[in-house]
């Protein structure tokens, strides 16, 4: 193709066990899927409709520093499994919505979260409380094929060895299904979209030359250092 400007990389994770990498197409994102964080963010932590929101493939950090964000004084880490899709559609059952997966990662939907309260509070949209640059630390995805499709299992997150946020796959309100169900009814699934599923209780800020270790048992580590 012919382009008027330079063409930039495609945004890309690496795959565990392989020297090919996934491209990212678009960053879907659960707004609130384990009752804890629904509660500690003031919300209803009853089965409601999942609903989301965007960040730009851009957004993506894979090489474990992340350049701390202009205009806010209070960034939230929140730790979330990424789902990275293979196959998409639209209005997908979730009778084998999980075929569509192509594979799993430990994903950093980092907030600033006084932003998005003032946006909230106003009711308009969140998105320079969270759809800013570097706001994706992702690890490495692990195929499905290798790892089946957890829907149990350890996800916590350490700030300086210190345990801040820990919950279970099993405690997500939608499963990975259901949310490729619901957002397909929406928009039409490509393959190369990523989906954040949600975070745990215990969101929390940081600072500066702070350390973030996120876990998801059988899924991997992601660490990050706010630079
Ligand atoms: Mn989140």
């Amino acid at each position: 193709m012919k382009t008027v400007i330079p063409l930039w990389d495609v945004p890309a994770v690496a795959v565990d066990g392989s020297d090919a990498r996934f491209p990212v197409r678009r960053i879907y994102c659960v707004g609130r899927n384990y009752a804890g964080h629904a509660r500690e963010m003031g919300d209803n932590p009853e089965r409601e409709p999942p609903f989301f929101f965007m960040k730009p493939a851009e957004a993506i950090v894979t090489d474990g520093r992340m350049a701390y964000p202009p205009k806010t004084a209070d960034l939230q880490h929140e730790v979330e499994l990424v789902v990275a899709l293979a196959r998409g559609g639209r209005e997908i059952p979730a009778t084998g919505a999980l075929d569509c997966v192509f594979g799993y990662a430990v994903g950093l939907d980092m907030t600033r979260r006084d932003v998005q309260a003032e946006l909230k509070a106003k009711g308009r949209s969140w998105e320079m409380g969270k759809a800013f640059d570097a706001s994706a630390p992702i690890s490495p995805i692990v195929p499905a094929a290798r790892i089946g499709h957890p829907n149990r299992g350890a996800i916590s997150l350490k700030v300086n060895s210190q345990s801040r946020q820990h919950g279970d796959l099993a405690d997500m309100i939608w499963s990975v299904a259901e949310i490729i169900a619901n957002l397909s009814a929406y928009v039409a699934l490509l393959p190369g979209d990523i989906l954040f599923t949600g975070t745990p209780a215990g969101v929390g800020r940081v600072v500066r030359d702070d350390q973030i270790e996120g876990e998801i048992e059988g899924v991997g580590v992601l660490s990050v250092t706010i630079a």
